[in-house]
């Protein structure tokens, strides 16, 4: 006893084993969660919630559809044991007006309460089966005692293995005891006073919040608590960002003060577009500006990012400094290469390729150029940042074509080394609510004009009717003497499918087409085979390319002419934007065709847009209209980060709000000894900083 009393009361940093129940077991499972203290556990939400609040007498109870009822036992059975594990325990419910049968499976016990006379609140669903029972396995509670599982609405956790939403329930629900025992309410606010009354008719206060998230009164209430708990996520992003920007105050490591040589731009084949031209200017002015560049460059497919990024390579190697691009595949980095050590070999630098699946042997011999700063320009896949590659000077970072990486990854790569510059290519156009999620810390340059020449890429959607005809129009492209991409979905979510029908597509084509050469690529084959068939085509030794979606970014063989893209309904509009970007790169007329069985009415709409236009922003403005910032990215989400109750898709409202509030609440200079404010600071770094270790 003297034990209990003199136990310091709980506040939120009480880690997770005072409360009841939690021993080491419970605890290494919560740790799993990221939960440690009560403040985490807090701060675990629901994943959805079930309400049952809908009340009906059991004349009313419709099939299928869950209520709360009134009801008094008036007849039991005896349990039935079926069969071996299979019990059924009976009785007949009556309101005064109707009488309706319950059952319940293995659950012998219940009998023990259903005694007649008895009267209850129970929760459950009117079945179809009206002739073994009425209603099966209803939940039921004394309609005294204060709802909990009847007449209330539940909040589900997400399960994870040995937890289940129950037990998170519970403990969450002794926490919340805990912390707000008469006298010491031990929630306290953890947004600043300033940003809570800068939004005060929106913001529930935490503890008020909090307890309605976990144990919701009623849904207009528990809206707000959620609104409040999503604010408060986004806030501290936000922040983080802002932080993010703030460093780039530092003084720059690699200041650059000469431009990029000259010789470069005269020995380009085409004149810059006068966005190229303007976009280098900037990058240029941030290489010199004496901070570290923190750059995006959005850009269209095939407005010519690649030499833009070049320019900028070329600028720190004129200072002395390596420079390295990432590309999100190994194809890709093999293609940069290719496109890159062309321009650089006259220049006299030095450019190598890095990548993951590189004999030990030549890897090594790469490597040591590196590290001894034999080799300037450093091209790869991230892979080059994972392993332990030793940098000479590394001044600047490219990252091409990267939703894949997100925030998070970045803020790692920062850290590393010595904070170089950072230049950030991305193709796909999206609207700045997202985009300020995904490159916030960034500053934006748009390369919105495509170069000289480029003509409209004719866009048609056909259905497996057309396959003749569609044979006919690739052997017609082959015989003109140019080349045909075509590009295969995977019919399930795996790459499995992807492959068999990319293969089984190669296949049909070669036979109904003999004369044509057919070539396949698709990701599980090994790295010379996929060069070995990207050279092929490149070299035009082959006709057709059959790809899978590794081919979906950067590859560039400008002799393509027409993209044809089977089963397109399973593809984003932005994704087949960027396959379709693929073709028309040589100047000659170019031709995409969809094909799609679909018939739905929504799908076929989406398709038809990208018939209608070439323009990547309009067409990433209607794709995320149609479907919603989720599924806009699709697999390529990665890059997004990872909310534990906002969704991108439901709350860019708040989103706009927080981001606000985190940008006012900076402006005004918080005082960071302050508690509160210095807890803020430290947690949104810390977050930040543990978000990802893909380069650690
Ligand atoms: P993306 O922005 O999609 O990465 P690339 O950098 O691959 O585009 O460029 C697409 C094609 O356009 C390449 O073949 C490139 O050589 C060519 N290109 C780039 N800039 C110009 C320009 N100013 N004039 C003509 N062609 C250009
Ligand atoms: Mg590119």
């Amino acid at each position: 006893m003297a034990v209990d009393a003199a136990k310091a009361p709980l506040n939120m940093d009480s880690p997770v084993t005072a409360l009841k129940g939690v021993g080491r077991v419970r605890a290494e499972q919560l740790a799993a969660l990221g939960i440690h203290t009560l403040k985490e556990l807090l701060f675990y939400f629901p994943r959805s919630y079930e309400d049952r609040t809908h009340m009906a007498t059991l004349g009313e109870l419709e099939v299928g559809v869950p209520a709360c009822f009134y009801a008094e036992v008036a007849t039991v059975s005896k349990t039935a044991y079926i069969r071996k594990g299979l019990s059924m325990s009976r009785c007949t419910l009556t309101d005064g007006e109707v009488t309706l049968k319950a059952a319940w499976f293995n659950q012998p016990w219940i009998t023990d309460r259903l005694l007649p006379g008895r009267r209850f609140c129970f929760y459950g669903t009117r079945s179809a089966d009206e002739k073994r029972y009425d209603i099966l396995n209803p939940v039921m509670e004394d309609p005294d005692s204060p709802p909990s599982q009847t007449r209330c609405i539940i909040p589900v956790y997400p399960l994870t293995a040995g937890l289940s939403s129950k037990m998170l329930g519970s403990l969450i629900t002794q926490a919340l005891e805990a912390l707000s025992a008469p006298g010491s309410d031990a929630i306290t606010e953890t947004l600043p006073q300033s940003v809570l009354a800068g939004c005060s008719d929106r913001l529930l206060p935490l503890p008020e919040a909090c307890r309605e998230v976990h144990h919701p009164t009623e849904s207009g209430r528990l809206q707000r608590a959620r609104d409040r708990m999503v604010f408060e996520e986004f806030f501290r992003f936000s922040l983080g960002l802002g932080l993010m920007k703030e460093r780039r105050s530092r003084i720059s490591n690699y200041p650059c003060s000469e431009p990029c040589p000259q010789r470069f731009f005269d020995a380009l084949p085409f004149a810059l577009t006068g966005a190229q031209r303007r976009t280098l200017d900037e990058i240029s002015h941030d290489l010199c500006s004496g901070s570290p560049m923190n750059r995006l460059v959005q850009g269209d497919v095939g407005s010519g990012k690649t030499m833009v990024a070049l320019g900028a390579m070329l600028q720190a190697v004129a200072n002395g400094y390596q420079a390295a691009l990432m590309a999100p595949t190994e194809l890709l980095a093999a293609q940069h290469y290719a496109t890159i050590s062309k321009f650089t070999e006259p220049l006299g630098i030095s450019c190598v390729l890095l990548t993951g699946s590189m004999r030990t042997a030549q890897r090594r011999r790469t490597e040591d150029h590196i590290a001894v700063g034999a080799a300037k320009i450093i091209i790869g896949t991230h892979a080059l940042f994972t392993g332990r590659i030793d940098f000479y000077h590394l001044g600047l970072v490219v990252i091409d074509e990267q939703h894949r990486f997100g925030v998070a990854q970045r803020a790692a790569l920062a850290a590393k080394g010595n904070t170089p510059h950072m230049l950030v290519l991305s193709a796909t156009p999206i609207p700045r609510t997202l985009a300020l999620i995904l490159y916030g810390d960034l500053d934006i340059s748009i390369i919105d004009e495509l170069p000289p020449g480029r003509q409209k890429i004719d866009t048609f959607l056909v259905d497996e009717r057309y396959r003749q005809r569609l044979n006919g129009f690739i052997r017609q492209q082959a015989q003109e003497g140019h080349q045909v991409y075509v590009v295969c979905p995977a019919v399930e979510e795996n790459q499995e499918t992807e492959i068999t029908s990319a293969e089984a597509t190669a296949k049909a084509l070669a036979a109904a087409l003999p004369e044509l050469k057919v070539g396949l690529v698709h990701g599980r084959l090994r790295s010379e085979a996929k060069d070995y068939a990207m050279q092929s085509f490149a070299e035009h030794k082959t006709d057709v390319l059959v790809a899978t979606t590794v081919i979906e970014v950067g590859v560039d063989v400008p002799n393509a002419t027409l993209m044809v893209i089977e089963n397109a309904d399973r593809f984003g509009l932005s994704q087949l934007h960027q396959l379709r970007g693929r073709v028309g790169r040589g100047g000659n007329k170019s031709w995409c065709i969809l094909v799609s069985d679909n018939r739905n009415q929504e799908t076929r709409k989406r398709l038809k847009t990208l018939c209608s236009t070439n323009d990547g922003f309009e067409i990433s403005r209607q794709d995320l209209a149609l479907r919603g910032p989720g599924d806009f990215f699709g697999q390529r989400q990665s890059g997004l980060p990872v909310f534990g109750v906002a969704s991108l898709a439901n709350d860019l409202g708040t989103l706009q709000l927080a981001q606000q509030a985190a940008k006012d609440f900076l402006e005004r200079e918080p005082d960071r000894t302050d508690p509160l404010t210095g807890r803020l600071f430290a947690d949104v770094a810390a977050m930040f900083a543990a978000a990802d270790d893909t380069f650690n």
